[in-house]
């Protein structure tokens, strides 16, 4: 911010105003994360200068063998980590690597089984309003409506009606464990190919706390900024066989020049997630989930699927009489940031919503432990129960918790 600050005040001055409110604020987007010192700096460095259309050893530019030894050290981490055949590292986002992974597999009109957005899916797994879901024949699958998990029973019931040529598993709001061997079981009695989109649990993956949709998908893709607390960016993974296609579907297929200061950061990240310490943090985030989840249930809170598995959780509010929208804007104004969230089968619109989803990954980056999810946890239902006569107290407790556990400093 520094450098910034003595070209462009107006950017460095917004910039300084970002940090203080990311020191200010309890942070509890479950898609959100907080990098190393290392991570940050790599994406802020002289490879952003470089073009390098193409992949190490087969660039369309001069002057690229230095910025090929980052992006092998990307790949080749990448695949010791996951335990991938192949990996392709130049995804600019999640999104551009699920559009890749189509565009790589299937043909404009092949129908795709995906999970639902509204029951917990994401925009690129067939939306009607994302280009996944314009180009290609998504159908999708969704939650049990009592027990708000994947009912996979249904998922084959639907697999057989309508012979998808790709399955796609994998959720943004999704609080419990995928069975991907199931899933490929699925897959491989309609005959169609099966890819995972690990995005919100990749770290948890690394770590060997979620299994691993590796061995049995044909495709995984990822984002690198989410539990796997990376740069914002995407990358894939694949079966060797897949792997010239996929590598032509990202360049030239639907990227050009790859961001080698975002590469050599993915590469940091993957450095640090190859680390035992890495473990340790994954399996804090689950610890501080499950503490979370304690604390809200004691205090009265209902969550979909009643609790969680992984690094998030979806509580449905509808039992508080207030709205996802509502509680966001409350929690905004005592300084905890999180995101209202459609439960399945939600009432309200998704501009509304009657849930709001948590995740633990960036208080846990932050340092922050089992008793303190419960102070969060006291701070939520206070701000949902009784803003007005609270909002000062809960404002305090925050500052409170976030001066214990400084950032960046
Ligand atoms: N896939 C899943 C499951 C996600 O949750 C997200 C982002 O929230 C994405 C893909 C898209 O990632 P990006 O925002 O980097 O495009």
């Amino acid at each position: 911010i520094g450098y910034v600050g003595k070209s462009d005040p107006e950017v460095a001055a917004a910039m300084d105003k970002e940090l203080a409110r990311q020191r200010r604020n309890i942070e509890l987007i479950a898609s959100e994360n907080i990098v190393s010192p290392a991570v940050m700096a790599a994406m802020g460095s002289v490879l952003t200068n470089k073009y390098a259309e193409g992949y190490p050893g087969k660039r369309y530019y001069g002057g690229c063998e230095c910025v090929d030894i980052v992006e092998n050290i990307a790949r080749e981490r990448a695949k010791e980590l996951f335990g991938a055949e192949h990996a392709n590292v130049q995804p600019h986002s999640g999104a551009q690597a699920n559009l890749a992974a189509y565009f790589a597999l299937l043909q404009p009109g092949d129908t795709v089984l995906g999970m639902s957005l509204a029951e917990g899916g994401h925009l690129t797994h067939g939306s009607p309003v994302n280009m996944s879901g314009k180009y290609y024949h998504f159908e999708s699958y969704g939650v049990d409506e009592v027990t708000h998990r994947i009912d996979y029973d249904k998922v084959l019931a639907k697999a057989k009606e309508c012979k998808p040529k790709l399955i796609v598993a994998g959720a943004s709001a999704y609080p419990r464990t995928i069975d991907f061997e199931r899933f490929a079981a699925i897959a491989k009695e309609v005959g169609a190919l099966f890819m995972v989109d690990m995005a919100h649990i990749a770290g948890l993956v690394a770590a060997g706390l979620h299994p691993s949709p590796v061995p049995y998908a044909d495709v995984v893709t990822t984002t690198t900024h989410k539990t796997l607390r990376g740069p914002r960016g995407g990358m894939i993974l694949c079966r060797e066989e897949y792997a010239k296609a996929i590598d032509k579907a990202i360049f030239p297929g639907t990227q050009g020049g790859p961001l080698m200061h975002i590469i050599a950061s993915k590469a940091v990240c993957l450095g640090e997630a190859l680390q035992p310490e890495f473990k340790s943090y994954q399996q804090q985030i689950l610890k501080n989930c499950k503490a979370l989840e304690e604390g809200l249930r004691a205090r009265g809170f209902h969550m979909v699927s009643d609790g969680s598995d992984n690094h998030l959780i979806l509580l449905d509010l509808r039992n508080l009489g207030i709205t996802g929208k509502e509680l966001e804007k409350k929690l905004d104004e005592v300084y905890i940031t999180a995101n209202k969230n459609a439960i399945p089968a939600d009432p309200q619109s998704p501009f509304i919503t009657s849930g709001l989803r948590l995740g633990t990954p960036a208080v846990t980056s932050r340092g922050m432990v089992e008793e303190d999810m419960d102070k969060i946890a006291e701070f939520l239902y206070l701000t949902a129960t009784d803003f007005e006569g609270s909002a000062d107290k809960i404002r305090a407790g925050v500052n409170a918790l976030c001066e214990k556990y400084p950032l960046y400093e």
